[in-house]
């Protein structure tokens, strides 16, 4: 499959664009290649769906917000699939144009089942999208950096038991609608910027369904729907970040006339470390050491994710010193840019209290021309670049 146009390109439209300024641009696209315009013509149909697509995920603040951080992958599966039923096609369309258009537009998208051939009275099923679910889970660095599988109990819709989600037990309880003779729809001719123009419009009887229930089933009242508590196992990634949203597609509220289930969308939350700070991929830690160990050099335990690690302190370390241990970061989502590193900031301790004889060990070393501070030029560089590395 050629990989996908940018959704702003589609459109024409700047990545600052306005929530107006998409749904003008939008409009105008679906007016030139409406298909009551270009009847036939293939190309104009692919422009048309491909305009809607992008004004799905655009006009939706979320979608829009994942797709400008992750691009296509971000919103994989949220657009809208056109290829089967126009179902959201037409929500889009009625609430775009409602108002401006009038019944010129309105209704008349209810018609489109397939652009392919047949639309004239062959009554396409509508296929509804059941809503998405959206969840938060709060993990622990420690989750995130070996990833987890949670454990998510949600209450959503689920295809009624007893009528099969078919809103009636019996199927003789299910009648073609008399208003639209099933279709549907009902057709009217109307005058519109477009000349002349036969729109169908939903029917009002049944809602576009084409059947009416005469005895609707007990349990569902007719819905085909009914309340469930499920618990669901979703699998997180290692590397996760707080605001990231994992799709778990088709786990969501479930449609009727068995329709396409909705999706389970898990917000990523971060618990915070007591210990180490995390930025990207990278861990930040303190080790807060001794004087004398400062000065004579030794090994001390740091606490990584995956256990502790030990590290060699060098002789004459300076406090602010960083110590970098590679890979021992947070790996990245899906493994692309690698593992991050942790970086150990060595802070030395400066006792506060002491008493007579620390106080004599100390002066006797204050006069001493070792203890007399005499960075050299490396050194200077050194203090310099630690500013604000863990603030
Ligand atoms: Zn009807
Ligand atoms: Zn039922």
């Amino acid at each position: 499959m050629a990989s996908k146009r940018d959704y702003y390109e589609v459109l024409g439209v700047s990545k600052n664009a306005t929530a107006d300024e998409i749904k003008r641009a939008y409009r105008k696209l679906a007016v030139k290649y409406h298909p009551d315009k270009n009847p036939g013509n293939k190309e104009a149909e692919e422009k048309f769906k491909e305009a809607a697509e992008a004004y799905s995920i655009l006009s939706d603040a979320d979608k829009k917000a994942r797709y400008d951080q992750f691009g296509h992958a971000g919103v994989d599966g949220a657009a809208p699939d056109f290829s089967g039923g126009f179902g959201d096609l037409n929500d889009i369309l009625n609430d775009l144009f409602g108002g401006a258009f009038g019944g010129g537009f309105g209704g008349g998208f209810g018609g489109f089942g397939g652009f392919g051939g047949g639309r004239q009275g062959q009554r396409q099923q509508r296929v509804y999208r059941g809503r998405d679910i959206r969840v938060r889970v709060k993990l622990t660095l420690e989750e995130i950096a070996k990833g987890v599988e949670k454990e998510i109990n949600i209450e959503k819709s689920v295809p009624c038991t007893e009528c099969g989600g078919k809103g009636a037990r019996n199927s003789a309880d299910i009648k073609t609608c008399p208003a639209c003779n099933g279709t549907g729809q009902v057709q009217r001719v109307t005058q519109s910027f477009l000349g002349q123009t036969v729109t169908y419009s939903t029917c009002q009887q049944c809602g576009g369904e084409g059947k009416i229930i005469t005895n609707p089933c007990h349990s569902c009242n007719g819905t085909g729907l009914i309340r469930k508590r499920e618990t669901i196992k979703v699998k997180i990634p290692a590397g996760v970040e707080a605001g990231m949203q994992l799709t778990v597609q088709g786990a969501g509220h479930a449609a009727k006339n068995n329709g396409i289930n909705g999706d389970l969308l898990v917000v990523i939350e971060e618990q915070e470390h007591p210990e180490i700070k995390r930025e990207g991929n990278n861990l930040y830690y303190t080790k807060i050491i001794s004087m004398p160990d400062a000065v004579l050099g030794t090994e001390t335990e740091i606490p990584c994710l995956d256990g502790t690690y030990k590290i060699k302190v060098e002789p004459g370390t300076q406090s602010g010193t960083v110590v970098r241990l590679r890979g021992r970061g947070l790996p990245s989502v899906n493994g692309y840019g690698g593992t991050g590193d942790m970086y150990v900031k060595i802070a030395v301790w400066i006792p506060k209290k002491l008493d007579k004889s620390d106080k004599a060990v100390i002066e006797s070393l204050r006069g001493k021309e070792s203890f007399r501070p005499d960075p050299g030029k490396e050194d200077r560089t050194f203090f310099d670049k630690i500013k604000d590395l863990f603030d």
